[in-house]
């Protein structure tokens, strides 16, 4: 396929890659990024001009907007526009109402599996959006991922995301809370993750990316909490779960709770830059009163 890719960053470049190693015909466009090996055009509009499949992969909703406004109008009549960028649920409905409207179809398919899952090409792709232009999109989707769900209309690709980050970035933080308590507590850190992995508290954040150093499956605990998974992306989808929330009226009061908490780590502690399982020293650093 003819495919046009817009956001070279850390998930970006490695996703075009991948596309490109496979046999596509890649033409990217980043306002900053160059990677090597891949046909850069000199603008967003000439990158998409002759593309059967336009991928962004930006840094947020308004930046989405944006670039779509820009190449909607410049994409050949049927084309489809994949965003592949994690943005609020109501800017995918509206880049799939501009998109219909110049005669294209888009999905909306963030991704969970970070900067690992992109080099590797083992991301999940959680997809909103007509069903012709989802089985269109497949075949790149199982280039650059091993699982993709097809989650219904427009924007539902986003509403799985942050309701799934939702989810991770609680039982993170329950997690790192539980083993800073069993540490006060006296209780070996192997025996708490031996009993709780194979328990009812067990989780993705407990078993598969253990926030204690040594403890589990290698993780970015083994690693100087390095990411992985930053802490400023985990309170941006936490941040996009409540604007989300308020729209819908949901009361998600852990929700809220767990995004305040990374928003205190990242803004006005130490979190800025590592992973978001560093939760677990931040708690043994502090007591109760702060
Ligand atoms: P990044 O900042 O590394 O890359 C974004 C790229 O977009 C940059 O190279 C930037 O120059 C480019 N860009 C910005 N404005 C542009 C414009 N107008 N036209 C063309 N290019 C433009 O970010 P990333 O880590 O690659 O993340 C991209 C998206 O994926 C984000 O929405 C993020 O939330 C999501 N995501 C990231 C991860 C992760 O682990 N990094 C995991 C899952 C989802």
């Amino acid at each position: 396929m003819n495919i046009a890719f817009i956001g070279l960053g850390n998930m970006g470049a490695p996703m075009a890659a991948n596309l490109a190693r496979a046999g596509h015909a890649v033409t990217g466009f980043d306002t900053h990024a160059r990677p090597d090996g891949l046909t850069m055009a000199d603008s967003a509009a000439a990158a998409v001009a002759d593309a059967d499949v336009v991928i962004t992969m930006l840094p947020n909703g308004a930046i989405l907007r944006s670039v779509a406004a820009d190449i909607h109008a410049a994409m050949r009549t049927g084309a489809v526009h994949l965003d592949c960028s994690t943005v609020d649920v109501e800017a995918a409905r509206a880049v799939a109402e501009a998109a219909h409207a110049a005669g294209l179809t888009a999905i909306d398919a963030p991704v969970s599996g970070g900067i690992g899952g992109a080099t590797n090409g083992t991301l999940t792709f959680m997809a909103g959006g007509p069903v012709a232009a989802f089985e269109t999109c497949r075949p790149l989707f199982e280039v650059m991922g091993q699982k993709v769900v097809h989650c219904g209309d427009a924007g539902n690709g986003q509403a799985a995301k942050i309701c799934n980050n939702m989810i991770l970035g609680v039982t993170m933080i329950a997690t790192c809370e539980a083993f800073n308590l069993a540490d006060r507590l006296g209780l070996d850190r192997q025996a708490m993750f031996d009993v709780v992995s194979t328990s009812s508290g067990s989780s993705w954040s407990m078993n598969a990316y253990c926030p204690a150093p040594g403890v589990g499956p290698t993780s970015p605990a083994d690693n100087g909490y390095k990411p992985g998974f930053a802490a400023d992306l985990m309170l941006k989808d936490l941040t996009l779960a409540q604007q989300a929330a308020k729209a819908a009226d949901a009361d998600t009061p852990l929700g809220e709770a767990a995004r305040a908490l990374y928003d205190q780590f990242v803004n006005r502690e130490d979190g800025a830059g590592r992973d978001f399982s560093a939760m677990l020293p931040r708690f043994s650093e502090r007591s109760r009163r702060g």
